[in-house]
């Protein structure tokens, strides 16, 4: 092996991007990934013809216009619209909270109604600073849609009563007082044609890959690789990194049970939130509804949430105010690596989607390859 002048830890979407603007700036890379296949979360694997996303449904949703632009020099994008519906017990409503909410929740048929009947509840409940989920959901959406659509899926979620989780989680979603069920707000969503692994394989031309290959085994094994001109990305957990030193970071992990089914449409859409306690399960994918797939079969899958354990795959950061004084300080040792940057969810510790994640690695090869 000859030297290189990156050593990316990671072959997900952080690691890909970065190893892409590397090369196009001649650098030589080589991207170390410890599963059997590239892609990190966004993989997606064909399953009867169906592209499957195989760590949790991806919607590629941005603002953001050289992201945009720069994702779509490597996949056409289709024009799907994120629209989950909700399912409390046996109640069908629409996502995110929208006019279409209201009105079947409590047949207002205007926005000033809804907006009424949310400022009614809100009064009742008392709250005029927000400290907490709980508090941030009533004051935003009424007691009602807290009880049936919010309180118990995020509990299930995050393993925390939400009177325990930041009120940042439950911002990301839109309230809106038209009907209309997109459930982002940004300027271009989609989903890749043919798959997301597709789109990073081709992030990734240029670079060496290396698959099974854990860091830490690999740096022990091929220390001659490492020297004080090798730079390392890394895109692991930042705990795990400094081997737990200050405590483990907490984490959410997620079981996908997959199944085949004999039918061709099986749930009318690709994102069913199931928000009652009664399923131990928070939605169900059906992953054809991506791309409007028409085949004589359908892939479905439910995501079981649990704690992380050592082993598990961590998921989602859990940003509360332990954890966050707890990254603070493996940050503080991050800052002082001379040739090792951070990046990604699981490398800063933080709830990114795809195209922040793409937009971090961009301002790293800026500071780092000018
Ligand atoms: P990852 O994809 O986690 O990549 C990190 C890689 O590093 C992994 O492949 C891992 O195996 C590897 N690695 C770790 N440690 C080592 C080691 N020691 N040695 C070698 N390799 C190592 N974002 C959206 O924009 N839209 C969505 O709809 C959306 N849905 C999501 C649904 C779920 C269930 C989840 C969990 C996330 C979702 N996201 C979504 C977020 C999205 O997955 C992330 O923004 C993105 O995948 C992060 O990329 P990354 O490169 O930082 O991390
Ligand atoms: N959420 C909820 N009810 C829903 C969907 C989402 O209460 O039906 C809350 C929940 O706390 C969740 C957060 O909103 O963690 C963000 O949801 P999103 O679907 O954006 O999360 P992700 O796709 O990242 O799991």
């Amino acid at each position: 092996m000859y030297k290189y002048d990156f050593i990316i830890v990671g072959a997900g979407l952080f690691g890909a991007t970065f190893a892409n603007l590397a090369t196009k700036a001649g650098k030589r890379c080589l991207v170390l990934e410890k599963r059997p296949h590239i892609a990190g979360n966004i993989y997606t694997e064909d399953v009867e013809g169906i592209n499957v996303h195989k760590y949790g449904a991806h919607i590629f949703h941005t603002s953001n216009k050289e992201v945009w632009d720069y994702v779509n020099t490597f996949a056409d994008f289709n024009n799907y619209v994120n629209s989950p519906v909700a399912v409390f017990h046996d109640e069908l409503y629409n996502l995110p909270f929208n006019m279409n909410t209201f009105s079947k929740l409590w047949g207002v048929k205007t926005p000033a109604e809804a907006k009424a009947k949310i400022e009614e509840q809100k009064k009742a409940a008392g709250i005029t600073e927000p400290k907490n989920l709980e508090e941030q959901a009533i004051s935003l959406v009424g007691t009602d849609i807290y009880k049936k659509l919010i309180k118990e899926y995020t509990e299930k979620q995050w393993g925390r009563p939400c009177t325990e989780l930041p009120s940042f989680i439950i911002k990301r979603l839109p309230l809106r007082f038209t009907f209309n069920n997109n459930y982002f707000n940004d300027r271009y969503q989609g989903i890749p044609i043919g798959g997301y692994t597709k789109m990073v394989e081709k992030m990734l031309e240029g670079s060496e890959v290396l698959l099974n290959t854990d860091f830490f085994e690999f740096r022990n094994t091929h220390e001659a690789l490492f020297d004080e001109n090798t730079v390392v990305i890394y895109t692991g957990p930042v705990d795990g990194y400094y081997g737990y030193t200050f405590g483990k970071l907490e984490y959410r992990t997620l079981r996908f049970e997959s199944e085949i089914l004999d039918c061709d449409n099986f749930q009318g859409n690709a994102v069913v939130n199931y928000t009652s306690h009664d399923e131990k399960f928070t939605r169900i994918i059906e992953h054809k509804h991506f791309e409007f797939g028409t085949q004589e079969k359908t892939v479905v899958t439910r995501e079981y949430p649990s704690e992380w354990k050592e082993g598990d795959e961590p998921y989602y950061p859990v940003n509360n105010e332990r954890n966050n004084t707890l990254y603070a300080q493996y940050k503080e040792l991050a800052d002082k690596e001379e040739n090792v940057y951070f990046g990604g969810r699981l490398g800063v510790y933080k709830y990114y989607d795809m195209d922040k994640v793409i937009a971090e690695a961009f301002a790293l090869a800026d500071r780092l390859l000018k």
